[in-house]
């Protein structure tokens, strides 16, 4: 059941030159408790008053993973913010000052690992902040890994390197757990010094490599709408049901 709460931000900083990531906390003392993939919603208004609302997926690690049916409860509410021309939570979220309030509303959504998947290996796929949700998921993916017999691969999209978000984070965990391989997919400039673990081009594009199966993978594929069509596509074109591919795309709700 979503809950409607006030948030005030504690902490921002700049992920990139254009995205924003921003910590909250309720501002009646709760905390949230959230299952690793869901969104908020930011509520706010129009110039012409009327309102509006924005969904950002919760950004926060929190718990230990070692309840995966169990909401995770946190004090501290993370968001990643994609500035977008002339967009109004843009020019809301970008503006925000610390001890500013915003209302919000939530956690929604589906796109969470699911214990009933019993796929030896998981394709998480994003774009830009897309990557949040799986930020959010270490933890229970810490444990399902710890378990033995699986293997995570996530494939994190952007155009350089500047714009690879968390990624400092996923490969520290990659080097952590052996069974979590980390792909930065730079689009159109590679790093200064490229990993081996780097390619080049577009997410969807790095599947043929990875050979997709139907008995072996799931896929949870978030982000930019034509990054998940064309990533969809490609799965199912590999024999991938529809029932093992989740999807969650960032289209505005104006
Ligand atoms: C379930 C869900 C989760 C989401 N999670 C996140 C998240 O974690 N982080 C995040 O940054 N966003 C996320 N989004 C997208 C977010 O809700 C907003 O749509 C986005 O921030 C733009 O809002 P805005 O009000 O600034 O722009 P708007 O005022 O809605 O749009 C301004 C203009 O820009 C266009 N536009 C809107 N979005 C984009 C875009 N992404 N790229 C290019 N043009 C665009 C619109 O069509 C419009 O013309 C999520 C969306 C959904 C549905």
């Amino acid at each position: 059941m979503a809950d409607h709460f006030q948030l005030r931000l504690v902490d921002s900083v700049m992920l990139a030159p254009a995205v924003r990531h921003l910590a909250f906390e309720r501002v009646d003392g709760q905390p949230l408790a959230f299952m690793p993939g869901q969104f908020l919603q930011v509520h706010f208004h129009y110039d012409d008053g009327s309102a509006t609302k924005r969904s950002y997926s919760v950004a926060t690690v929190g718990g230990d993973g070692s309840a995966p049916n169990e909401p995770v409860e946190v004090t501290r509410i993370e968001i990643a913010v994609s500035y977008v021309e002339g967009g109004a939570a843009t020019g809301l979220l970008g503006g925000l000052e610390k001890g500013d309030v915003i209302e919000a509303s939530g956690p929604y959504g589906r796109f969470c690992l699911q214990q009933t998947d019993t796929h030896p290996r998981y394709l998480l796929l994003a774009t830009g902040t897309g990557v949040t949700p799986y930020r959010a998921m270490l933890p229970q993916i810490e444990k399902l890994l710890a378990g033995g017999g699986r293997e995570v691969v996530l494939l994190c999209g952007a155009r350089n390197e500047g714009e690879l978000l968390y990624g400092g984070e996923f490969e520290a965990f990659a080097q952590q757990h052996p069974g979590f391989i980390f792909h930065g997919c730079l689009s159109r400039q590679p790093r200064a010094t490229p990993r081996p673990t780097d390619r080049s081009g577009h997410v969807q594009n790095v599947l043929a490599e990875l050979q997709p199966h139907p008995d072996r993978d799931i896929a949870y594929l978030c982000g930019n709408p034509d990054m998940v069509d064309a990533a969809f596509t490609v799965l199912k074109e590999f024999g991938l049901p529809v029932s093992q591919i989740r999807r969650e795309k960032y289209i505005s709700a104006r």
